[in-house]
Formats: C-alpha cells, sequence, structure tokens
C-alpha cells in the first residue's frame, strides 16, 4: 500500500493529527518521544464522486478507497547523529512513498517547544537539515562501494565512474542544504539512485498547525505566510488546519459535525485536505465499480492501463484480461442508469492499450 510518513519536531501536533487522521486513539501527550512505535493508520479518501455515485445506484455497500499514514516520531535536531533515538527513526522515513510536514503555527505556553519558541521555517530547516545529513552518509556508503568498482574494466568500470561522479554532485549539494528533490536531477540520474530511497528525494505537503482560534484569519497570519512563501519557492503544497480542533471533529458522532465545523467557521475538516492532497501528490487516481451489490473506488496510478488497473481488484483481472466497459461517471449520475448511459452510446469497449482516466467506471471481462 501507498503511504505518507508524517514528521516534524516534537510537539508539534504530528500525533494529534495523526490520531485525528486514523481515529486510532493513541494518546497525544505533552513530552517528546511519546510515540516510540511508528503507527500505522488507513484511512479513507473523501470521494464526492463516490457519493454522488452510491445516492443513484443505492448499493448494499459504498467502499471508498484508502491511504496509509504513518506517525514518524523522535525526529529532532541531531537525529542523523543518533540524539532522541533518531536514527531508528529516521529509517522508518525511507520505507514511505511521501512525507507530510507537520509545522507548528500555535502558540500554546503549556505545550513545550524544543526549540525555544514558535518559528515554523526554522523548524522546516531543522529536520530538513537532518534528513539532509542522513542522505549523505547514505551517498558516501554507496560512492565507497561504486569506488571500488571503478577499479574494473571495460564498461562496468566506467559506470562506476559516472556513478560516483553523480554521487559526489548530490552530496556536494546535500552539504549545502539542498534537498534531493531539489536537486532538478534528470530521469536516468533519478533511475540510478532510486534505490538509496534518499530521504530528501520523495515529495513533500506542509501542514501548517494553527491554533482554533486562528481559523478564518490564516491569511493574516504572519507564520502562515511564511510557511506559504516557503514552500512556494519549493513547489510544494501546504495545508492549514487546527489538529486539536480536528481530533475534536473526529470524536463526534457523524450526525453533529456539520454543525461543530460551521460553528468553527470550516466547511468541511482539514483532513479531508490533507488526504485530497497527499493522494495527489503521490500522483493518484481513481476509478469506479459500481453495482447493486457495492459501489468502490479504486486507486491507480496515472497511466495505468486496463489490465493494469483490472490487477488492483485481483490479479486474476490482469493476467486474463479480456477488454474493459468504460463510462465516465458523470454521464452516471446525469443520465440515471447504466441502461441509458449505453442507450446513449456514451459505454465504450476498450482493450489492452487503454489508459484508465481518473473518475472512469469499469466492468472488466476476463478470463480464469
Ligand atoms: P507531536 O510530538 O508532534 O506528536 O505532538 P502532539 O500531537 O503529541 O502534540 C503535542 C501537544 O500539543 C499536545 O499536548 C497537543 O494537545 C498539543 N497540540 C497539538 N495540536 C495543537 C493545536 O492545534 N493547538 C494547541 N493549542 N495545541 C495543540
Amino acid at each position: 500500500a501507498l503511504s505518507i510518513g508524517i514528521v516534524g519536531l516534537p510537539n508539534v501536533g504530528k500525533s494529534t493529527l495523526f490520531n485525528a487522521l486514523s481515529a486510532a486513539g493513541a494518546q497525544a501527550a505533552n513530552y517528546p518521544f511519546c510515540t516510540i512505535e511508528p503507527n500505522v493508520g488507513v484511512v479513507p479518501v473523501p470521494d464526492d464522486r463516490l457519493d454522488q455515485l452510491s445516492a443513484l445506484v443505492k448499493p448494499l455497500k459504498k467502499i471508498p478507497t484508502s491511504l496509509e499514514f504513518v506517525d514518524i516520531a523522535g525526529l529532532v535536531r541531531g537525529a542523523s547523529k543518533g540524539e532522541g533515538l533518531g536514527n531508528q527513526f529516521l529509517g522508518n522515513i525511507r520505507q514511505v512513498n511521501a512525507v507530510l510536514h507537520v509545522l507548528r503555527c500555535f502558540e500554546d505556553d503549556n505545550v513545550t517547544h524544543v526549540e525555544g519558541g514558535v518559528n515554523p521555517v526554522r523548524d522546516r530547516d531543522v529536520v530538513d537539515t537532518e534528513l539532509c545529513l542522513k542522505d549523505m552518509e547514505t551517498v558516501e556508503k554507496r560512492r565507497e562501494r561504486s569506488l571500488k568498482n571503478t577499479k574494473m574494466g571495460g564498461k562496468a568500470g566506467d559506470e562506476a565512474k559516472a556513478e560516483v561522479a553523480l554521487l559526489d554532485r548530490i552530496k556536494a549539494k546535500l552539504d549545502e542544504g539542498l534537498t534531493v528533490r531539489a536537486q532538478k536531477l534528470t530521469d536516468d540520474e533519478k533511475a540510478a539512485i532510486q534505490d538509496l530511497f534518499l530521504l530528501t528525494d520523495k515529495p513533500v505537503l506542509y501542514v501548517a498547525n494553527i491554533s482554533e482560534g486562528q481559523i478564518g484569519k490564516e491569511d493574516s497570519d504572519p507564520r502562515v505566510q511564511q510557511v506559504r512563501d516557503m514552500a512556494a519557492k519549493e513547489g510544494a503544497g501546504v495545508v492549514v488546519l487546527a489538529a486539536a480542533l480536528e481530533s475534536e471533529i473526529q470524536q463526534l458522532a457523524e450526525a453533529d459535525r456539520p454543525g461543530f465545523l460551521a460553528d468553527s467557521g470550516l466547511t468541511e475538516p482539514g483532513l479531508n485536505k490533507v488526504v485530497r492532497e497527499g493522494y495527489k501528490l503521490l500522483g493518484l487516481w481513481t476509478y469506479f465499480t459500481v453495482g447493486e451489490q457495492e459501489c468502490r473506488a479504486w486507486t491507480i496510478h496515472k497511466g495505468f492501463k486496463a489490465p493494469q488497473a483490472a490487477g488492483v481488484i485481483h490479479s486474476d483481472f490482469e493476467r486474463g484480461f479480456i477488454k474493459a466497459e468504460v463510462f465516465g461517471w458523470t454521464d452516471l449520475v446525469k443520465l440515471g442508469s447504466e441502461a441509458a448511459v449505453k442507450e446513449k452510446g456514451l459505454l465504450r469497449v476498450e482493450g489492452k492499450e487503454y489508459v484508465v482516466q481518473d473518475g472512469d467506471c469499469m466492468h472488466f471481462r476476463f478470463n480464469v
């Protein structure tokens, strides 16, 4: 499963956000290292299209697709040198596909700030520095191995020399504090270092964690502005939310949420934005299977062809793929039934080369 790791300094609200996300109820507490084990939560992806399809078809079951979030604790200044159990936590970042970086923008005298005061851009630099240092270590290890290989003759030796040169260049830039994702590597260069799973190579989404009192005033909040400016420079997204409030929202009964949201000045939970933006960050698309038994959303990567998309449901579907019947979700909602979609000639039969589109409704035909 694709996963997003939640990182940030201690006491910025990571666990609070994670708990809200997974509604798993792990304890949030006012001290560093309260979450020792990496926590994993599976979060449904809110999707209005699935809601509309289900409202029309009234299936027995409505099943959204999901995204995995991992709460990664223990990042502090010095983590790359093993400070505060740091090293072992950094390894947990290696396994995720993208990073959600939580930045504290809220003031609260009761919540200690490990760096001595609220300053989200500095906090981001502290974390990125640790990640860059760790990546330098990883790159150096690989460089030593490649250096040995340069002694080989012929093509292998030449390749090793090119690799050493590349690694030297990446390391020098990391040393200047430039993350790998900001280094604008070519596709070939990316492929050459892919198996290093460098921490600063992963796509990032920032969360500006504000206090309840700041809701509605984000645009005039200097700290939120600083975060937005910083993120814009690297082309990253920002979601502004109040993690503590998000956690309260999740504890409410479904029916009580709309009123509570309105009273808080929100149109939807901030978490929905986090999940949606995370999904986008990973380059993911959704297709639907629609039937009286169930309406269900499935996750694919952009560019998946029909057999690959079928394989998300079951590997047998991919192996025995014959063809797919496809129509757009809007056509079904507009026309009211699959029969009507067919009558209008909007149901297409597609083969193995069809690239599935975001929002397609699919029926697969396959051999067993
Ligand atoms: P972590 O160390 O980053 O996982 O931080 P936690 O989620 O454990 O939060 C640390 C403390 O900050 C807890 O006491 C939270 O209740 C508090 N906290 C988290 N988010 C907010 C927020 O939006 N506003 C305020 N005032 N406190 C928060």
